[in-house]
């Protein structure tokens, strides 16, 4: 039995992911419980789980993987908007002790967002 996160099998590719992007530090792949269509997750390629454990220059390359996707997202579906949030803790919503970004793209009217 695996004690690695789900996110830590999709990185190593043990299990499978649409993945949308990747770097050397970061991997961006689609949600499979999407909020909306092309609901997609960035994670450091390292498991750290929250937002205050995550080194600077990680920290600036998630947010740059981030930076980088979104607009591909969005035009992908056709959304209007984005919203880019993170639940950081489980008190917050998170499931996954992985730290991640998500990106769900928004669509007029759609009356959702925090
Ligand atoms: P959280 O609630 O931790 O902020 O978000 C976890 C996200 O991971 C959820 O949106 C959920 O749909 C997604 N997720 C859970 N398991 C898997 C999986 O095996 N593959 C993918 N691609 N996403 C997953």
């Amino acid at each position: 039995m695996s004690d690695r996160t789900i996110f830590e099998q999709i990185i190593d590719g043990d299990i499978p992911a649409r993945i949308v992007h990747e770097t050397e530090t970061t991997l961006a792949f689609l949600d499979a419980n999407p909020l909306a269509p092309g609901h997609t997750l960035v994670v450091p390629k390292e498991p750290y789980e929250r937002l205050r454990d995550l080194p600077p220059e990680l920290s600036a390359d998630v947010f740059e993987t981030v930076r980088t996707v979104t607009p591909a997202v969005q035009d992908a579906v056709d959304a209007d908007a984005t919203t880019i949030g993170i639940n950081d803790g489980p008190e917050a919503g998170q499931e996954v002790p992985h730290l991640h970004v998500h990106i769900v793209p928004r669509f007029e009217g759609d009356g959702g967002g925090p």
